[in-house]
């Protein structure tokens, strides 16, 4: 098949980098070139930044129900490709089909959004002498920087409230996942979106990401990524226009088992989270503690899970994990790998890796007795690697699992709600399962972590607040002098 070529998505047009550069993808799975990509340079953000600029006098003055008619729409159309979708992630990151969600989470967003439009802001008759009201506006323009893990999930959590609330807007892909988002982008003149509401450019961190990240036309930025680039873009902010910024950054993310859990559910779960999409969730339960007399059970069960796990080819139904994402990762996790076996005891669970022409499969891999101050304990690997310790009590295993610059996720599996309470209120994290681990999460609730996994919420309740400036406005009642109006302090 002759690969594809993809653009970038500018006022509306597909349009080549400005100086002519493409950079290659590979499938993580076969090896083959899969297509041509557009490397965005610096003249092309300001491009992109430029037509969002100009779009958004107009898009901003409609009303919900008419921007929302576009988003609607486009759900309609994601929907429809659904399976298609699912087959540009396996080809272009190595994501199975057969746990993919992405296309109806991203549907989900644009659907809701569509609807949910109406930020209003509020009044007050508190200043004698005044009517003060607060209004909620659009930034202007505004973007987002993406990673490749499930590309369309940060696509559409990111612009769908940005949208609805009236911004235009600019996104980055991922280097190493543009095809379903160029997907999308070939849906968004269908949609009936004016041009310049959405721009969508493809390319590496450095040049084009810098770019979006000082550029001093946009006004607020969600970024999902590692922490070390978020920091860069922290910094990038700060060196140009403080723009807003909303943070999801990684994770290392504990699950506390009791002796009284349900261990067989703890086993599969945990295994699950780790496991599915090889490791390459921020979420992923990495760091087990079980408690002393159940953890060799625990152990057994897990590894047995592990083992049973099929690797595969990620476009076909039947295989439940692929291969790791790009040769980088798959070095990344091999050296952490390396690192761990100097520090504690390595348990292979004995899965089967594939043979594949790429050779990009790590084996599941299970470390046991880990000190809590080891690089593995502390890093997030990004692989299909976990690090399983004992605790013997509760105080312990709060402390143990606080222990981290991380806190995006944690976990409790116990049959003492008192002890569950105890522990969801302890563990220093943005979000708690009680008897599940991640990916569970809600549409309502809010995503996002503590300490260096983030800063900032995203969610259907509160995303729209991530994209709307506040504005006081005082507003002075005449004929109120005799009661003491004018004095904007009350007294
Ligand atoms: P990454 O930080 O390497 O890259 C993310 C994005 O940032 C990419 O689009 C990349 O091109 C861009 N980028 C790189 N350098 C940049 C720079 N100097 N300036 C601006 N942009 C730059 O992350 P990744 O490898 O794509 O994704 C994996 C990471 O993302 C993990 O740490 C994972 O935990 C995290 N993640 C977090 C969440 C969450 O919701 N908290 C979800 C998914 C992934």
């Amino acid at each position: 098949m002759a690969p594809l070529d993809v653009k970038h998505f500018i006022n509306g047009e597909f349009v080549d980098s400005s100086d002519g550069k493409t950079f290659d993808l590979f499938s993580p799975y076969s090896g083959d070139l899969i297509a041509k990509v557009a490397e965005a340079t610096t003249e092309d953000v300001d491009k992109a930044v430029a037509a969002a600029k100009a779009a958004f006098p107009e898009w901003s003055s409609r009303s919900p129900q008419q921007r929302g008619q576009h988003l609607a729409k486009l759900a309609q159309l994601i929907t429809a490709a659904d399976a298609e979708l699912a087959q540009a992630d396996a080809l272009s990151l190595g994501r199975p089909v057969s746990t993919y969600f992405d296309g109806y989470y991203a549907a989900m967003h644009y659907r809701y959004f569509s609807e949910a439009a109406y930020p209003v802001g509020t009044s007050s008759l508190n200043t004698p002498g005044f009517l003060n009201v607060s209004l909620r506006q659009p930034y202007g323009v505004g973007a987002a920087i993406i990673p490749w893990n499930s590309p369309l999930v940060f696509y559409s959590k990111k612009m769908a409230p940005a949208l609805a609330a009236g911004n235009t807007f600019v996104l980055k892909t991922s280097e190493k996942a543009p095809l379903s988002p160029h997907r999308l982008n070939q849906m968004l003149n269908e949609a009936g979106f004016p041009p310049g509401v959405v721009n969508v450019v493809h390319g590496h961190g450095a040049v084009s990401g810098h770019a979006i990240s000082s550029h001093m036309d946009i006004r607020a930025l969600s970024f999902t990524g590692s922490v070390r680039t978020g920091r860069l873009i922290q910094k990038a902010a700060a060196d140009s226009n403080f723009k807003h910024i909303i943070f999801e950054l990684g994770g290392k993310s504990p699950a506390i088992v009791f002796a009284d859990a349900d261990l067989e559910r703890a086993a599969k779960e945990t295994q699950h989270s780790i496991m599915w999409h090889s490791g390459q969730t921020c979420m992923a339960n990495s760091r087990i503690y079980v408690q002393k007399s159940v953890a060799e059970k625990f152990v057994a069960t897990f590894n047995s899970l592990a083992a049973a796990r099929k690797l595969g080819d990620p476009t076909l139904k039947e295989t439940e994990s692929g291969p790791q994402a790009d040769k980088s990762q798959f070095e990344a996790v091999h050296q952490y790998i390396e690192e761990g076996k100097k520090t504690g005891q390595l348990v292979e669970p004995g899965t089967q890796i594939p043979e594949s022409g790429a050779g990009l499969f790590v084996a599941p891999v299970v470390f046991l007795q880990q000190p809590e101050d080891s690089k593995i304990m502390k890093e997030e690997v990004f692989g299909p690697v976990v690090c399983i310790n004992t605790f013997e009590t509760e105080e312990e295993a709060l402390k143990i699992a606080n222990d981290t610059e991380y806190g995006l996720y944690a976990a409790v599996y116990t049959n003492d709600i008192d002890r569950a309470m105890r522990c969801a209120k302890g563990l220093e994290s943005g979000m708690v399962g009680v008897n599940c681990t991640s990916p569970t999460a809600a549409w309502d609730m809010p995503f996002g972590g503590y300490k260096q996994s983030g800063i900032g919420r995203e969610s259907f309740l509160l995303s729209m607040d991530d994209w709307l400036e506040q504005k006081a406005v005082f507003i002075r009642m005449g004929g109120t002098e005799k009661i003491g109006g004018g004095n904007i302090l009350g007294r």
